[in-house]
């Protein structure tokens, strides 16, 4: 296997830009392998799309609420000596989810494969609880199959994939289509739906993804959800103090405006208050066309095809649910209607999939006694799919709709029962400089996946890498962690 490219000449000062999970993992790796690391965050906060929202007594994760594979958050920490147990309480959340269905049935998705197959034979029957069991010996297969070759390694292109786990994937079908690998399992639509609907965290619907993002199933559906003391949130601050108690520096309140570069290499950050920080090697953590735009132009730039985007619907509320679980979700009558909607056609979901969660349920501290914090979630197009103008009333109006849709879902007096309601939409989004006005960068199609996703490494920059989301391997917060310590490999070898 050829060792892949790395950043030559002096590495020892690297500036990181961007405080998000890739930029904090790449200091905590670079740290750990003795360089000097100076993080500059124009936040006040550590954590990016990973951010904490405080009002009238409630404090909300802004961001991801499912959280999956925790011993990728103990990697950075052990790279510094740290162990995670002194720095975050994991606690499981179990079930995962609460699947929720248009004829009124639920299903618990629980991360025990024989606590889940129970209750697949129960819901759904004895023959779908065996279809089960078989999908998770193949799902599990797929992530060590991908894992070590195309996700956890810096590629430098199609060639270094070329290995024997590429065959054996091959010839599990991982190459077709999700949704037809997934019905070979399942026969109940409930099911399917279940074990398929995270292809959307990958952009994509499952009638049209690639079946090895059956991983993602497999990693929270199997592998588990967590929730840390204090709220995701806590995971950046984490990694933060670690990172600062092992010397790195982190300057909040400084934004990036340029990074100087001279020779094909870069030399300094400047930043929007004229300072000039010289470095030996610039990591990027903001997504991939802003952390372009701190460069100067070399060559032409691709056109990425983006992931839809998302409405977040904070709510601070008097009133509690006994039949929900800290995370639920509702599946709408309709499914690949859905998906072309928001993905395609550049519509509103008219029979809305939603994902609530209730975090105040394992977490009081998150909002005042006896109040509860829901966030809910509902996929939306992008704004390059649908420029829709969210800012004048339609925020409102749409949130009001996701109201009354809990409402008919089970929500009684979800509505009257408000205390704090903040809207998040693609237009808050594209102002904090996300592309498309997506969280969710750059979709996970073939062309954009693995070594055709946009490099870590800059193509004519010699000592400039980026991590996060719209580099590899790609979204969410286990790749994203990866992607920080795939960025700082590429510098310190
Ligand atoms: C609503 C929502 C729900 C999600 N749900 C999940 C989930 O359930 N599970 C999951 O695994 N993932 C989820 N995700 C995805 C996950 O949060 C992201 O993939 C991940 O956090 C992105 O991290 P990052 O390091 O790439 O970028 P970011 O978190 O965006 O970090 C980039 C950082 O760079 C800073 N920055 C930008 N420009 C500059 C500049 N010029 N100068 C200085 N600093 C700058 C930003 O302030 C930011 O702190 C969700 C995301 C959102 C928004």
């Amino acid at each position: 296997m050829a060792h892949p490219r790395t950043v030559p000449g002096r590495t020892g000062h690297v500036v990181v830009v961007g405080a998000g999970l890739g930029g904090l993992a790449a200091a905590l790796h670079l740290a750990g392998a003795g360089r000097r690391v100076t993080v500059l965050e124009r936040a006040p906060i550590p954590g990016g799309r990973a951010g904490r929202l405080a009002v009238g007594g409630y404090t909300f994760d802004t961001g991801p609420t499912v959280l999956t594979m925790p011993e990728l958050i103990a990697e950075p920490l052990a790279a510094v000596g740290e162990d995670l147990k002194d720095w975050l309480r994991l606690r499981p959340v179990d079930p995962a989810y609460r699947a929720w269905f248009p004829d009124g049935s639920s299903l618990d998705v629980i991360a025990d494969p024989d606590r889940m197959a129970a209750e697949i034979e129960n819901v759904c029957g004895r023959r779908e609880a065996e279809g089960y069991r078989r999908f998770v010996a193949y799902a599990r297969r797929l992530w060590e199959l991908e894992r070590t070759d195309f996700i956890d390694r810096n590629v430098d292109g199609p060639r270094d994939l070329l290995t024997l786990n590429l065959v054996r994937l091959l010839g599990m079908g991982a190459f077709g289509r999700l949704q037809n690998r997934v019905d070979r399992y399942f026969a109940d639509p409930r099911t399917r739906r279940v074990f398929s609907f995270q292809a959307m965290y990958a952009g994509l619907a499952p009638h049209r993804a690639l079946a090895i993002y059956a991983v993602i199933a497999y990693l929270d559906s199997v592998a588990g959800v967590f929730y840390p003391e204090g709220g995701i949130h806590a995971v950046p601050r984490a990694l933060a103090g670690a990172a600062e108690r092992h010397g790195v520096e982190i300057r909040y309140g400084t934004e990036a405006a340029r990074v100087d570069v001279r020779n094909g290499r870069a030399t300094a950050v400047v930043t929007t208050a004229g300072e000039r920080i010289p470095a030996d090697a610039v990591v990027l953590n903001p997504d991939i066309p802003a952390a372009l735009a701190l460069l100067p132009a070399t060559g032409r730039r691709r056109r990425l095809r983006y992931s839809p985007s998302c409405v977040v619907l904070h709510v601070g509320s008097r009133q509690a649910y006994t039949r929900t679980a800290h995370h639920n979700i509702h599946f709408g009558r309709a499914w690949r209607r859905t998906f072309d909607q928001v993905i395609r056609r550049g519509e509103l979901m008219s029979d809305p999939s939603l994902l609530v969660t209730n975090p105040s349920r394992a977490d009081p501290a998150a909002a005042p006694a006896g109040r509860q914090t829901y966030y809910v979630l509902a996929p939306v197009p992008n704004l390059v799919t649908a420029p829709y103008a969210w800012r004048d009333g339609l925020a409102d109006r749409y949130a009001d709709e996701l109201v009354a849709t809990l409402e008919q879902r089970g929500y009684t007096g979800f509505g009257e029962a408000v205390e704090e309601r903040i809207v998040v939409t693609p237009d808050d989004w594209a102002a904090d400089g996300l592309a498309a006005g997506t969280p969710f960068a750059a979709a996970h199609t073939f062309g954009q996946t693995g070594p055709f996703r946009s490099p870590n490494l800059h193509p004519a920059i010699e000592n400039v890498v980026f991590a996060g989301s719209g580099t590899q391997p790609g979204v969410g917060v286990p790749m994203v962690l990866i992607s920080g310590k795939l960025a700082a490999h590429r510098i310190t070898g």
